[in-house]
């Protein structure tokens, strides 16, 4: 079955490239002759798979942070969104930052580069009242293994099919669909992917420590992470509950045609990258449907993605953000502290 999979990749590959190029003529040839922001696309559902095909796929060798793997993540990433209407909101999109690593093939520290992918739908306010909501998911993984491997003896690629192409699916689908949404909006859109954070939130804390201009007020931030594994209970964890007043009555409010069964933990984990942001007084909300006996291996792989589940994520998170996007009033930051690692 291995040998099959080795096989069958690279043909899923092509097609998902031929579609995706076909997808993005079809995109220019609308877009020029349609009025307004491309509604003959809105009958168009989420392709999760497209996106997951290539993140996941061996070719990308784990997308280990500040390796050439994770360079081109960043690349389709932006593309993506490029190709969607969004514009750079730092210096080409990019906001590269250092750290500090021991490199693999030499077995010493030294800095190491990796960087956020930043970009807002337009058009948008620049003004200096102007706010925001930040979209955000994380695109490294673990390459190869390593230290924070659950199998830290083997070298094999770490796809990070769960952890977290999904989430990357999740937020460049979320983002297409963001597009066709009635201007202008009350607030502007930021789209950032964030890199290493799987080596301690890197990426974010990096994004939140330096705003590029024109970010604006953040007024609410949502962090896909490991939205892929939405099981058979159809369990979805939402932090951030009590990161601001009205969220509890909001999130029970907004419809929920596909069933899902909610699970808010009191307190916000420090466990992805919508920490940074809960740190700095900004309200956040973390979509993720848990831990798996895949998590950190090399079986992390795309056959176990629930596509149809991550279906049912988006169209709830999809409300969520209309709300965000056109509401009056901005929600209000509440401090309630982050949860003990035990909880
Ligand atoms: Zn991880």
């Amino acid at each position: 079955m291995a040998n099959f999979k080795k096989k069958i990749l690279p043909l899923k590959l092509f097609s998902c490239v031929m579609k995706h190029l076909l997808v993005i003529v079809l995109w220019g040839l609308l877009s020029c002759c349609t009025p307004g922001n491309g509604s003959l696309l809105s009958a168009q559902d989420y392709d999760f798979g497209c996106h997951l095909h290539y993140l996941a796929s061996d070719s990308l060798q784990g997308r280990l942070a500040g390796s050439r793997y994770d360079s081109l993540a960043a690349v389709y990433i932006r593309s993506t969104l490029l190709h969607c209407g969004y514009a750079p909101l730092c210096e080409n999109g990019w906001q590269q930052f250092e750290y500090n690593a021991i490199k693999r093939s030499t077995n010493k520290q030294g800095t190491r580069f990796s960087r956020n992918v930043v970009m807002v739908r337009t058009p948008y306010d620049t003004s200096a009242s102007a706010e925001s909501i930040v979209l955000g998911a994380h695109f490294d993984h673990l390459g190869l293994g390593g230290w924070s491997s659950y199998r830290s003896d083997t070298v094999a690629v770490h796809n990070g099919a769960d952890d977290n192409a999904s989430g990357v699916a999740m937020l460049l689908e979320l983002a297409k669909k963001i597009t066709q949404y009635p201007a202008p909006l009350k607030r502007n859109v930021v789209i950032v992917a964030f890199g290493a954070e799987e080596l301690g939130l890197l990426g974010s804390n990096y994004f939140v420590k330096n705003l590029p201009p024109h970010t604006g007020k953040i007024v609410l931030m949502i962090n896909f992470d490991m939205v892929g594994r939405l099981d058979t209970l159809r369990r979805l964890e939402i932090g951030g509950l009590k990161s601001f007043a009205g969220a509890d009555s909001l999130l029970h409010a907004i419809p929920n045609p596909d069933s899902l069964t909610f699970f808010f933990p009191p307190k916000v984990k420090e466990n992805s990258d919508h920490a940074p942001f809960y740190a700095a007084g900004i309200p956040i909300l973390f979509f993720h449907t848990g831990l798996h006996a895949d998590y950190h291996t090399p079986d992390d792989d795309i056959d176990k993605i629930n596509i149809p589940g991550m279906h049912a994520i988006a169209h709830f998170a999809d409300s969520l953000i209309r709300w965000a996007v056109t509401t009056e009033e901005p929600p209000v930051f509440q401090q309630t502290g982050f949860a003990r690692k035990s909880q």
